[in-house]
């Protein structure tokens, strides 16, 4: 394991630490529903990306598909 030569400052640690703030994320409108989503993300509420449907909702998936 590899020991630290000489003992970190409170000054020293705490300057390191100024950069860790979490800033928040900052989501767009889906073009389609208008929810809130992540830029180049899907939409979780509509499942499209750029103007079209590339992941099926559950609630629009026909079960009965699969009985034949
Ligand atoms: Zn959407």
């Amino acid at each position: 394991m590899a020991v630290q030569q000489n003992k970190v400052s409170k000054s020293r640690r705490n300057n390191r630490r100024a950069h860790d703030a979490l800033v928040a994320a900052n989501p767009n409108e889906c073009g389609n529903c208008g929810e809130l989503r992540r830029p180049h993300h899907v939409c979780p509420s509509c499942g499209h990306y750029d103007d079209r449907e590339v992941v099926a909702q559950a609630d629009e998936i026909d079960l009965d598909e699969d009985a034949a």
